[in-house]
């Protein structure tokens, strides 16, 4: 037997010899024997029908072409049309130089001069049509993924950076399909029912690529990847998948998600275009309303950017990276304002970004409870902040610190705050706390009772940005409080807008009710100070005084003050 590149076992091939004449198929018989497996059809119609029945067992078919009942050609035809066997190789057997080169103008592999050559050469040339049959055989099968057809992922980024290469490639658009839960489908429904989805996925997106001139590969599992150019909308195949998915997976609640990148002419990464339409893909993972994403630059920016902070903020907080202001509170009910009391906001010095300041954070720490982290790192550096100017000056004004929604869930939370105080030798009113809005959508019985234990302790409670939420009124009558924190928004527009101004007046009449005190946050002007003032409001904390500053800065302003 020969060595070939192919050569998977060392059985023998099987040769198909197809003639009219006996004498021919003998002394081909003769001289393919030894090394081949040779079957013989005396015409067309006879090499059709063991074809179909032994497509998978013969290498290769020497042809005769003039035959009675169905000639060389008809079976050269009929074959390349039957897509079961239209890839096994045929070397006609001819004497007629026009027939040759209609023959291999028809798909014919090789042929073969009549009267035959010496016996070494038509074997050399059977064996080397056989070794270049196997090998494609070879490269067809890793090109194609066995279970949709589809391209493997391989084969698809050669082909894609091909496509790139033409030299008038228009934008491209990358698309990723991804099939919706499809885990759960393969053990809801059994692993056939899921190959059957993937099959149609494949199917439908397939044709769809097909219009816009470009490829599909199943990339892994239940994803593919498309590369087409480009065009607006994806809606069509959106509508096409439902439909199959609808028609062949009734009640199987099957949904198959789209991300799009829109790849502009001169971006030559393909995996990086992927990977955007990927991200795309995953932002409407749990929305199952909507089927469709278009990679946006900026959401991507932001997720990355979040997704750092995150990263990051443990050796933020070692590294002391995060910086407490100190914002300070006006006491404005005597004739000259003074400095009464201060708020404690935290600011992240991040050596990659710069200031970054706590609207990029705060929520998001808040989600994954991070924020416990900062909180008690701003907790600690306040309280040693009080107890150096006490140190120095002899007295401080109270500094209030925020709480979070999630610190108010830590059933820890009353003793951690008590022994920050301690452990700097300060009492419980130097330190208040600022419990937000978002605080009190949580669990209300647990809110309360922390409140009412966190005021036995004698800690100030302030409630932080009345009046932006809904529930805040309804709170008051059952959360007792110590001062009220009107929300900025209606400061700010009190000079300008009727509406906010009776809402200001209103929610001094509450506290008035209550016998708290108010801050009011963000007063930028005169006006508004003033305008507060005479309504009977008693702190203002806004850049009109001052904006929140460094330890440093204000301490030499407490200084001045005191
Ligand atoms: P907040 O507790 O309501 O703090 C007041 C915010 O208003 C601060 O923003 C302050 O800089 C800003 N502000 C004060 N006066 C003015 C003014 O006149 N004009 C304008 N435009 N803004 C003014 P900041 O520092 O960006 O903090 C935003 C929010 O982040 C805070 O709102 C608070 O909810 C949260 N936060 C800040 N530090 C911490 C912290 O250490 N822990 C927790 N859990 N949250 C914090
Ligand atoms: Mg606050
Ligand atoms: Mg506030």
């Amino acid at each position: 037997m020969r060595k070939g590149l192919t050569n998977y076992g060392q059985h023998k091939r099987t040769v198909l010899v197809v003639d009219d004449e006996l004498i021919n198929r003998e002394i081909l018989g003769n001289i393919l024997d030894e090394e081949y497996n040779v079957l013989y059809a005396e015409n067309g119609a006879q090499a059709i029908e063991i074809l179909r029945n032994q497509s998978s067992t013969i290498s290769i078919v020497l042809l005769d072409l003039n035959m009675p009942i169905m000639d060389g050609f008809q079976v050269i035809e009929i074959t390349k049309s039957d897509e079961y066997i239209r890839d096994i190789p045929f070397i006609v057997l001819t004497s007629e130089k026009t027939a040759e080169t209609k023959s291999l103008k028809m798909g014919a592999a090789d042929f073969i001069k009549k009267p035959y050559d010496v016996p070494e050469v038509i074997l050399a040339r059977v064996w080397r049509i056989i070794e270049l049959y196997e090998g494609r055989m070879i490269i067809k099968s890793t090109e194609k993924d066995p279970l949709t057809g589809v391209l493997s992922k391989g084969f698809f980024f050669e082909y894609a950076s091909l496509m790139n290469r033409y030299d008038d490639i228009p934008d491209m658009d990358a698309v990723v399909l991804n099939f919706f839960h499809f885990g759960l489908f393969n053990e809801l429904y059994g692993f056939n029912e899921g190959d059957k989805v993937l099959k149609t996925i494949a199917n439908v997106a397939s044709e769809y690529v097909s219009k816009y001139h470009g490829i599909i590969s199943r990339y892994d599992g239940d994803i593919f990847y498309l590369y087409m150019d480009h065009h607006d909308s994806y809606k069509e195949l959106d509508k096409d998948i439902k439909k199959e998915l609808e028609k062949n997976f009734k009640n199987h609640h099957a949904h198959v998600n789209i991300g799009i990148y829109h790849k502009p002419q001169d971006e030559n990464n393909l995996k990086v275009a992927f990977d955007k339409a990927k991200s795309a893909c995953s932002k409407i993972k749990y929305t199952y309303q909507n089927s469709i994403a278009i990679y946006d630059q900026t959401l991507h920016d932001k997720n990355v950017y979040y997704e750092q902070l995150i990263h990051d903020i443990h050796d933020g907080i070692a590294d002391n990276q995060l910086k407490v202001y100190l914002q300070p509170k006006y006491y404005i009910k005597d004739d000259v304002p003074r400095l009464g009391a201060a708020e404690a906001l935290v600011r992240w010095q991040h050596p990659k970004f710069g200031m970054v300041s706590p609207g990029d954070f705060i929520t998001l720490f808040e989600e994954n409870g991070l924020i416990q982290l900062v909180d008690r790192y701003v907790w600690n550096e306040t309280a040693k902040a009080i107890r150096n100017w006490k140190d120095t000056f002899g007295k401080a004004v109270p500094v209030s610190v925020n709480v979070s929604r999630v610190d108010i869930l830590d059933p820890n939370i009353v003793e951690i705050i008590k022994s920050i105080v301690d452990k700097n030798g300060l009492s419980s009113s130097d330190l208040h706390l600022e419990i937000t809005e978002s605080a009190y959508s949580s669990d209300m019985k647990q809110l309360i009772e922390t409140v009412c234990n966190l005021r036995n302790e004698g800690f100030e409670i302030e409630m932080d940005d009345f009046g932006s939420g809904y529930s805040s009124l309804n709170m008051l009558t059952s959360l007792p409080i110590d001062v009220l924190k009107m929300d900025m928004k209606f400061v700010r527009s009190m000079d300008t807008d009727p509406t906010s101004f009776k809402v200001i007046k209103l929610i001094l009449e509450i506290a008035n009710f209550l016998s708290v005190p108010v801050v009011a946050e963000g007063v930028e002007n005169e006006t508004q100070y003033k305008m507060l003032k005479d309504e009977g409001c008693d702190y203002i904390q806004g850049y009109y005084f001052s904006k929140p500053l460094p330890k440093d800065e204000f301490t030499e302003l407490l200084k001045k003050s005191l």
